[in-house]
């Protein structure tokens, strides 16, 4: 087995010798992203902060969601403020030196609200003990406010962060008080700030007009110069089609080719285990799910009208993916061909993109010198 690591990691060496590809991982915590670096992660090209409030401290954004006054949403937001500095904090430390892409917060909004149904059934029995008190029933009035029939298609992403007061802000102060602590610390912090799910850019104009001013707050009370890229998922077919409007406001690119695929197919995401696409099959033999693999059509293509028309509003664009089709060998071929710099997958699936995006370059280059 030592021979066969050997050689493995002699192929490894290669590849990354040839590849024009970025490799970068997605990961969420200090451990995941020291796991990617063994690997060979060249960064992290998506931090999903919603991971970050799982378990726990989900009730925390659960808060600042349904506070009923200022008052108690900016107590709800001090209290997340010490607990996301030092989560950046981790990350940019074990990232020392490399581009570590935080994505702000993108939940879906049913996974952070209390069950309606449960809920519901609750106060009722509350009422029939006549316990029933008045902050249930608001409670209760909030939540079925706030009920979606279909959350992935609701109030998610830079929607919900453009709907919330606060919470947003409260994450890029985060990430720029981290950074400035890591600068303070004498390290090499590369921090990135990501809007999901934009799909018009005025929307981002929002968001990165507020960024700037507290980069330029932070910056002034820690004695520091900060200067953290602001970019945006593009995981909207709206959002493709009008690239070149929105790389007006974004410096880099990233896709989120799950979504893109859920919303250019019209077909949930989280329903796709068995699910058939005998359209997607030219030769009839077997379906290969476009969650799995990603080519010029559809999907492809719309990434493709993405990446030429951003850069053509802003030549040289950073661009990446970091939706499942960043670790997927064939879909990592169309990556490179279609011009992207950096594919951003699990830890695990880092090597093996490695290796694609090497061989990638090599079939590119035998076709360019045809
Ligand atoms: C995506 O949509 O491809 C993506 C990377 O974001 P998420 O999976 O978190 O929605
Ligand atoms: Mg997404």
């Amino acid at each position: 087995t030592r021979a066969l690591v050997r050689a493995v990691d002699r192929l490894l060496t290669h590849a990354d010798a040839i590849r024009r590809l970025r490799v970068e991982a997605n990961a969420d915590t200090a451990a995941d992203a020291a796991r990617a670096r063994s690997l060979g992660a060249q960064g992290i090209g998506l931090c999903r902060t919603e991971h970050m409030f799982l378990g726990d401290r989900r009730v925390l954004i659960e808060r600042v969601i349904l506070a009923k006054d200022d008052t108690q949403r900016q107590d709800a937001l001090d209290a997340l403020l010490p607990l996301q500095r030092s989560d950046f904090e981790e990350l940019l430390a074990e990232m020392d030196g490399l581009p570590t892409t935080i994505r702000l917060i993108d939940p879906p909004l049913h996974e952070f609200l209390p069950d309606l149904t449960e809920l519901s059934v609750r106060v009722a029995l509350a009422a029939e003990r006549g316990e029933d008190t008045p902050e249930d029933i608001e409670l209760l009035a909030a939540v079925r406010r706030m009920h979606e029939a279909n959350p992935m298609l609701g109030l998610r992403g830079v929607r919900l962060g453009l709907v919330v007061p606060g919470l947003f802000a409260l994450q890029i102060r985060a990430i720029c008080e981290a950074t400035a602590v890591r600068l303070a610390a004498g390290g090499n912090p590369h921090p990135e700030i990501m809007v999901p799910l934009v799909g018009s850019v005025q929307e981002l104009y929002l968001v990165r007009d507020e960024a700037r001013e507290i980069m330029a707050d932070v910056a002034r009370e820690r004695d520091v110069s900060l200067d953290i890229p602001v970019g945006c998922m593009i995981e909207l077919p709206r959002a493709a089609l009008t690239a070149g409007r929105i790389a007006d406001a974004a410096q880099f690119f990233s896709f989120g080719t799950n979504d893109l695929t859920q919303t250019t197919w019209g077909f949930s995401r989280d329903d796709v285990e068995g699910a058939f696409f005998a359209e997607y099959t030219d030769n009839g033999v077997l379906a290969v799910s476009p969650f799995e693999t990603i080519d010029a059509r559809g999907v492809g293509k719309l990434v493709q009208i993405a990446v030429e028309e951003g850069r053509k509003a802003r030549p040289g664009m950073t661009m990446g993916v970091c939706g499942e089709h960043g670790g997927d060998p064939e879909s990592i071929r169309f990556f490179h061909a279609v011009g992207l710099d950096y594919v951003s997958c699990s830890p695990f699936r880092v090597p093996v993109a490695r290796l694609e995006a090497g061989r990638a370059a090599i079939e590119a280059g035998a076709s360019d010198s045809r």
